[in-house]
């Protein structure tokens, strides 16, 4: 269905006016809501889950299937005027310390929710179902060194799905934000694709640049997802340019991982898809437009992100009942909200090798 501005701006107008959260028509049941990319603990921004618990947080906005995504190099990275660098290398073990020690403290804030994890394709269906599923995800593969086999051990410990690069140099590809130095991927990031695959954990390309999103695109047997950032049909980004354009892709290639049954998860960064849930509505639906109804989800970046224009889950149903008052068909809707990333999901946990 083709986005109509008037039409759009009128469902705006309309859903402003609609009921609040988790309301439904009579006999339909709620939209449910998944994120493909977001963060509790990243560098302090955003509000502290003390103050704003992960299961409160979700349930305000009716998200049944929730990436919370460790940061594998963190203690690497410094924030500047130009966006996050790098301020050290990681000497060995650190990175495998580091991301052990995260992952006790994410555990611990969802122990204290009574939030479940999303760990194998039953959870995918519950959370399909309305009940609620945290799915442990890490932003670059920092501690994988030089060898794939902390993949096993990461798994072992309930995550599901692996980024390969983040803002610190590492053995497996080039990344958006830098000078490529391997004008690629490297071999040992062909295997940690594979060995992904073999896990049953979903590949994560965001953040690469695009020669290795195709490469990766050749390796994986499954589908991937491309988490977080959007798509641009003018420009070809690189790494000099601001952050924001540096980190999109380019509709052939977010077409090619559409053409592979992957998503991309669209962000809600206000210098790029601007200021409001109804700005982030119309370019979330043009790019199921551009790539597919069934290639485009959620990635709300939660806490990475100043003054974005998606704050919370209760924004990301304002967009659902936007594109209701639009009379967008509910199908398309649903495969949006959460279809997409659920189906995507519960396909690389499938096909775990027995
Ligand atoms: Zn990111």
């Amino acid at each position: 269905m083709k986005i109509d501005r008037r039409q759009f701006m009128h469902g705006a107008l309309a859903a402003s006016c609609a009921p609040a959260v988790g309301a439904q028509a009579a006999g339909t049941s709620p939209v449910y809501i998944g994120d493909m990319h977001s963060h509790l603990f990243f560098f302090g921004m955003g509000v502290s889950p003390e103050k704003r618990p992960l299961g409160a947080t979700m349930a305000a906005g009716n998200a049944t299937l929730v990436a919370w995504s460790l940061v594998g190099d963190v203690p690497w990275l410094r924030i500047t005027g130009q966006g996050i660098k790098q301020k050290g290398q990681p000497q060995r073990g650190e990175a495998i310390a580091w991301f052990e020690n995260d992952l006790t403290r994410i555990k611990a804030h969802l122990d204290s929710q009574g939030l479940k994890l999303a760990l194998n394709p039953d959870d995918i269906d519950a959370a399909l179902r309305g009940e609620p599923r945290v799915v442990l995800t890490v932003e670059g593969a920092t501690f994988v060194e030089d060898d794939p086999a902390p993949l096993a051990h990461a798994y072992e410990l309930g995550v599901r799905s692996v980024q390969l690069v983040h803002y610190i140099e590492n053995p497996l590809a080039d990344f958006q934000t830098e000078r490529p130095q391997y004008g690629g991927m490297t071999d040992l990031g062909r295997t940690v694709i594979e060995e992904c695959n073999r896990l049953g954990m979903l590949v994560d390309l965001a953040h690469c640049t695009d020669i290795v999103v195709r490469a990766a695109l050749e390796v994986s047997t499954q589908p991937v997802m491309w988490s977080h950032s959007s798509v641009t049909r003018t420009r070809q980004p690189n790494w000099k340019m601001p952050v924001w354009q540096a980190r999109q892709l380019p509709l052939d290639t977010a077409k090619l991982i559409a053409s592979k049954g992957g998503v991309v998860g669209l962000w809600p960064m206000r210098s790029d898809v601007g200021p409001s849930p109804e700005a982030y509505g119309e370019r979330a639906w043009e790019l199921g437009e551009w790539l597919g109804v069934d290639h485009v989800g959620f990635g709300t970046d939660m806490n990475a992100i100043s003054r974005p224009a998606i704050s919370s889950y209760a924004d990301l149903q304002k967009v659902v009942r936007l594109w209701q008052a639009a009379g967008f068909p509910d199908e398309s809707i649903r495969k949006i909200a959460l279809g997409n990333f659920a189906r995507i999901l519960k396909q690389a946990m499938s096909a775990r090798a027995a």
